[in-house]
């Protein structure tokens, strides 16, 4: 209990309020008792003057202490005091309490006041005031007390209710923790679906929707791999089932093992293979792995040399190509190899989608986007096209338009994606436009070397 945060919160609290009372407390007595000693000093002179003027009006009515009694006791109750008056040969003439009338009286530990007419001694007055009887004293006294009082009592109400509010707070601040960290117990035993509720602003909010932004990328991340993995094992069945088939067939009697049969059954082995090759290509690329080598290259120099293999099977569909490429290009920053591989998926997907006797058209020139300088690179065809409900799909793995025909001319439908990872890898964009039976114009954007 003593790690709760509501208890810790408490207690503090408890603290400085108990400590605060204290401090006040203490000055204020302080205080008071200054008071009280300044106005009982200010009260005990005044009250011996009206004794004593009352002795003097006596005296001097009568020229004698004779019969002053009467008047000590009275004005000895007035004032509450006990007054002892010794006449001036020694003998006491007057006492509030009528002991010591007549006797010799000599106190050494109090201090008489004398009384003198003009230079004749008249004698000595001992004014004996109880403290604690004090009538000046006792509103002081009681005021002190009721200061107390209310200190003690307002103390015990603050430290109630600081008590009641911090466990009512601290149990607002620790009931959306509580709740985070339950949920990302879950969370670690798998349940990614888990989310919190963000209530209001400030930390504990941002923290709750850092925890539901970080869940939902865990489940998203999760969804993909599922996906891929999914995707994977259908992708390899059908050329491993194709494999088997022949297998069984050969095995069967029912299709020979000749030239032709090792021909099918090699093709769909290295279909396999170039499918497990590119997944392991984009798996690099999608976990930021590949190695580039960035380098100040001439575009067009790239584009002249990519070309020259396709030519026969350009001339086999008569298709035409043209090449549009300015003189005075920048360098781009690129890793040579990959944007060939772009560039060369780019022109067999052209070849492959055109018809006997079109064109494809192979262009660069600079474009200005997004800030930087780039250079563009397209590839145009006037092949059959790609429609438009296809068109946002085109870049996704293993998406394919006509999903039968795809495979039968062995395309994996991760050559784009993979294009589309390795332009992004060098800080490029590769887009597609299309219209079906018109042509597709796919281009990408490379930085210029500065
Ligand atoms: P594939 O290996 O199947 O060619 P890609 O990722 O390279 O995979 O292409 C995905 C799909 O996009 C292809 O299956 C095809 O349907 C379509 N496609 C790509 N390029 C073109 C193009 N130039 N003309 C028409 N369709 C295209």
């Amino acid at each position: 209990m003593t790690h709760r945060l509501w208890f810790r919160l408490s207690l503090t609290f408890a603290v400085i309020i108990l400590v605060t009372v204290v401090t006040i407390y203490f000055f204020v007595s302080e205080r008071i008792a200054d008071e009280m000693e300044y106005y009982k000093t200010i009260s005990a002179q005044y009250r011996s003057d009206q004794i004593l003027s009352r002795l003097y009006l006596f005296y001097w009515k009568g020229r004698s202490w004779e019969s002053v009694q009467t008047v000590v006791e009275d004005t000895a109750r007035v004032s509450g005091t006990r007054i002892i008056l010794v006449a001036a040969n020694g003998t006491v003439v007057g006492d509030s309490k009528t002991e010591l009338l007549g006797t010799n009286y000599t106190d050494s530990s109090e201090s008489p006041v004398e009384m003198f007419l003009g230079a004749q001694f008249l004698g000595d007055v001992y004014i004996i005031a109880d403290p604690q009887a004090e009538p000046y004293v006792a509103p002081f006294l009681r005021l002190s007390a009721s200061i107390n009082r209310s200190l003690l009592l307002g103390g015990s109400v603050a430290i109630a209710i600081a008590l009641i509010l911090t466990f009512v707070l601290s149990r607002r601040i620790t009931s959306p923790i509580g709740a985070l960290s339950k949920a990302a117990r879950r969370l670690g035993h798998g349940e990614l679906s888990q989310r919190v509720r963000v209530r209001g602003e400030g930390e504990v909010a941002a923290l709750a929707q850092a925890f539901n932004s970080m869940a939902g990328d865990l489940e998203y991340a999760e969804q993909l791999r599922r996906n891929m993995v999914a995707d994977v094992a259908h992708e390899l069945r059908t050329p491993l089932s194709n494999i088997q088939g022949y297998l069984e067939a050969i095995r069967d009697g029912v299709v020979e093992p000749d030239a032709a049969a090792i021909r099918s059954l090699n093709e769909e082995a290295s279909l396999l293979s170039r499918l497990v090759n590119e997944l392991q290509e984009l798996s690099l690329a999608e976990a930021g792995e590949l190695k580039l080598v960035f380098q100040a290259e001439d575009i067009t120099k790239l584009v002249r040399q990519a070309v020259p293999p396709w030519q026969p099977q350009l001339a086999g569909k008569e298709i035409s190509l043209f090449l549009d490429l300015p003189d005075d290009l920048p360098l781009v920053n690129i890793d040579w190899q990959r944007i060939n591989q772009v560039l060369h998926n780019l022109l067999e997907n052209a070849v492959a989608h055109t018809l006997r006797g079109g064109a494809i058209n192979v262009a660069a020139g600079v474009a200005t986007s997004g800030g930087g300088r780039w250079v563009e690179v397209s590839v145009s065809d006037t092949g059959e096209g790609i429609p438009a409900e296809d068109l946002p799909h085109i870049f996704e793995r293993f998406y394919r338009v006509d999903k039968s025909r795809a495979r039968a001319t062995g395309g994996s439908g991760l050559g784009l994606t993979i294009a589309r990872r390795l332009v992004e890898a060098h800080g490029g964009r590769i887009t597609v436009q299309s219209k079906p039976g018109r042509g597709s114009r796919f281009s990408f954007t490379l930085p210029v070397a500065e």
